[in-house]
């Protein structure tokens, strides 16, 4: 996977260094096996793949597939119609909103979260205080590439970080 990864300088902005994981996506081997390391590590642990918008929808679509369970869609502020719980926080670069819809899952569902990038991990955290607000669990999370000397994981706390592949 590491020679699918591409990296680009100074984008968006001067001094970020971008991972691209669309080379690994398109292709087809690599992607398969992503979806079923990420599926198969909480295998029978999780009612619901919640995917962070827009990268992490194509993991959860995939996942909620192969486990056959229930897909939401964690989406970046103003896109959901109806009642909604909202996040602000912190990016690598900039800040952002996240939001999610509520009453889509029975109270205490189990909800596995995934997304391409683990940065600083704001949007992962956020993500998870979603999960919990909106009354369920989240028991773990899966992303394909962690920046690890960006330390995401400490913010996530107690959650079981899973990733396929750190830098
Ligand atoms: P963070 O909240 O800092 O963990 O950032 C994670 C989110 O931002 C993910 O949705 C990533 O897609 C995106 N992201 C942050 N930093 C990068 C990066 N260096 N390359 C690609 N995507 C990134």
């Amino acid at each position: 996977m590491n020679t699918l990864l591409a990296s680009y300088p100074d984008f968006p902005l001067p001094g970020i260094l971008f991972r691209d994981l669309n080379p690994v996506f398109a292709d087809a081997v690599a992607f398969r096996a992503i979806i079923d390391e990420l599926a198969e590590k909480h295998r029978g642990q999780f009612d619901a793949v919640a995917g962070i918008e827009a990268r992490g929808f194509l993991l959860a679509a995939g996942i909620g597939y192969a486990a056959q369970c229930a897909v939401l869609a964690v989406r970046k502020g103003g896109k959901l119609p109806g009642t909604v719980l909202t996040e602000e926080y912190d990016l690598e670069y900039g800040s952002a909103r996240l939001e999610l819809e509520v009453g889509q899952l029975p109270a205490g569902s189990r909800v596995l979260i995934v997304d391409d990038v683990l940065a600083t991990g704001g949007t992962v955290a956020a993500t998870a205080r979603l999960v919990e607000r909106a009354g369920y669990v989240t028991v773990g999370v899966g992303v394909v590439l962690e920046l690890a000397d960006l330390d995401g994981r400490s913010r996530v706390g107690a959650v079981p970080v899973h990733t396929i592949v750190a830098v």
